[in-house]
């Protein structure tokens, strides 16, 4: 299910109003980054999508987020219903060089 206005409204809340990537607050100008980009298969779904400026959305264009980035994303997250996309744990539990591997084999089993 896409990201709805209350969806929106707690990602706010959890992110302290500020942009995931660089820290700086964001507003109303926010959009919608997606960790594990859909060119990769990743879903349009609260699960997977933080509020970034678009300029900082389009700096990270179609990378992973490394090992800072999940680590804060899984702190925000923690005990909220907006969830963890399971690719994202296969991500963060992957060993070096096999990133892609493990995304692929945990969308393929979602
Ligand atoms: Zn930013």
């Amino acid at each position: 299910m896409p990201v709805s206005p209350d969806d929106a409204t707690l990602m706010d809340v959890l992110q302290g109003g500020r942009c995931f990537y660089c820290g700086e607050a964001v507003g109303a100008k926010a959009t919608f980054d997606h960790l594990i980009p859909q060119a990769y298969g990743g879903v349009d779904e609260p699960s997977n999508v933080v509020l970034a400026h678009r300029r900082c959305n389009q700096r990270k264009g179609d990378r992973l987020p490394d090992a800072e980035d999940l680590d804060r994303f899984f702190a925000e997250r923690r005990g909220s219903r907006l969830g963890i996309w399971p690719p994202l744990r296969a991500l963060r539990d992957a060993e070096d060089g096999q990133e892609w591997i493990a995304v692929a084999r945990a969308i393929a089993a979602t």
